[in-house]
């Protein structure tokens, strides 16, 4: 016999101006009780609670489909996995598997790329600081250095002169794209010629070889035609290029920064509505790239650096309720073990959470708080959530791009990290922190030791 449904008493809602549109009312969130067929109470009971869960199956195939899409459109793709979105060694090792190379903004990203195994050769090195040290042992290691400025450019010069070595190079550069406020802190201006400026004294320096150029304009980008106008002013510097020196590029590296479906704050309709598909910025850079008129096989490799748009509808953040209680508004609040320093996107994304149980379809607008006893420590000031009682569940859902590099340890430590695999095993990717780990980085001075 099927079980007698829970007795939900009736209750009156008030009706918020905003709340309904002509698309309708936002749907009450379904439960989400299983992450690639494992149970979410199986993975806390397991693993703890707060807790971050990414999908091997997912991620596998996010790399595969967006792969398929940019080689249908351009003859020859390769894609660098960023970092800085996702560094945990289980994560880059996934796309690594897939054929991604590496793409990082500091020595130690490199460096810990080095320890997976990415050759030097595979490494992009991109940001505005690399030291001394770190250059060297790029450009003995033969990485792709991408030069930010001037003063890294005499830099990199005064390196392989001083040791006689060649270094393998390509410059970042900014741009006009239409889109405001624009980027152009990073790299060498293209419309004041900087970029010019700067492709020339790399090809009259012996010790440097001009590999590629490479731009990144900006990051959960909602236009794909500032791609389209960013590659075609990448093909003018590279057709420059051929023509004044008659050097043909290894490649084009038109960066990342494709939206994922996170939706904004502020922002009226759900992500997957506004925000244009991996075709889309496909057909945009590849439209751009086209533009160059070179023989097939004389078209430059093109190099994608892929960060949010394959990793975040890949991770979840478990998280389980401590508490309700009512806001002097009246409001419900429901009080959660997650906090912000685990959600660093929950500054600018208004996450989809659900909860991880069957909780009756009535829904009330709640503002979900975390366990920090800080102000600042809410998850969402305005969401739709069924009754939930202490003890049970909610999912928060794509959070697997940034937020398990930019957390943070304050007043709570960071918890587990599991992946589930494709064979349907849980792993145990990050271990969560205690005081050990904390208190190993202290050093106390020995006149402050004693408490009396
Ligand atoms: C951060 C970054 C990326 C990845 O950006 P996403 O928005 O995560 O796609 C790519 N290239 C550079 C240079 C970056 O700094």
């Amino acid at each position: 016999m099927a079980e007698k449904k829970k007795y939900e008493r009736p209750i009156i809602t008030k009706h918020y101006s905003g709340l309904m549109n002509k698309f309708g009312s936002r749907a009450a969130a379904s439960p989400k009780s299983e992450i690639d067929g494992v149970p979410i109470k199986k993975l806390i009971s397991e693993f703890g609670s707060p807790l971050f869960v990414f999908s091997e199956r997912q991620i596998r195939s996010n790399q595969r489909n967006a792969l398929r899409i940019f080689k249908t459109r351009y003859p020859k793709v390769q894609f660098a996995w960023s970092y800085k979105t996702n560094y945990l060694n289980a994560i880059c090792s996934v796309f690594h598997q897939e054929g991604s190379w590496a793409e990082v903004v500091s020595e130690f990203e490199y460096d810990k790329a080095r320890r997976l195994g990415v050759k030097g050769e595979n490494i992009i090195f991109n940001g505005p600081h690399k030291s001394k040290e770190a250059l060297l042992k790029a450009i003995n290691e033969k990485a792709k250095i991408h030069i930010d400025h001037f003063d890294e450019l005499y830099e990199i010069i005064e390196i392989t002169t001083e040791m006689n070595l060649k270094a393998n190079v390509a410059i970042r550069v900014n741009m006009d794209t239409g889109i405001y406020p624009k980027w152009d802190r990073f790299g060498f201006n293209y419309e004041n010629g900087e970029a010019w400026q700067a492709i020339k004294r790399i090809l009259s320096n012996k010790n440097l070889k001009l590999i590629g150029l490479h731009t990144h304009i900006g990051t959960y980008m909602m236009s794909a035609d500032a791609y389209k106008i960013a590659a075609s002013k990448l093909v003018n510097l590279a057709r420059g290029i051929k023509d004044e020196f008659d050097l043909l590029l290894e490649y084009i590296d038109m960066g990342g920064g494709f939206a994922s479906h996170n939706t904004l704050l502020g922002q009226y309709l759900p992500a997957e509505e506004v925000v244009p598909s991996i075709e889309q910025f496909a057909d945009a850079i590849s439209t751009g790239l086209f533009e160059l008129p070179l023989k097939i096989d004389e078209m430059p490799l093109l190099i994608l650096e892929t960060g949010r748009a394959l990793i975040d509808d890949a991770g979840y953040l478990l998280t389980t309720v401590l508490a309700n209680k009512r806001l002097s508004t009246g409001q419900r609040a429901i009080i959660v073990d997650a906090g912000v320093n685990l959600l660093f996107t929950s500054f600018w994304y208004k996450h989809r959470i659900s909860p991880a149980q069957e909780s009756g379809i009535h829904v009330e607008d709640a503002a979900l708080f975390g366990p920090l006893c800080m102000n600042i420590d809410c998850l969402s000031d305005g969401i739709l959530l069924p009754a939930l009682k202490k003890g049970e569940h909610l999912v928060i859902e794509y959070v697997g791009a940034y937020d398990t590099t930019q957390w943070m340890q304050f007043i709570m430590m960071r918890p587990n990290v599991v992946m589930v695999m494709e064979d349907g095993t849980v792993e145990l990717i990050r271990k969560s922190e205690d005081l050990d780990y904390l208190l190993d980085r202290e050093v106390i001075p020995d006149n402050l030791k004693s408490v009396k």
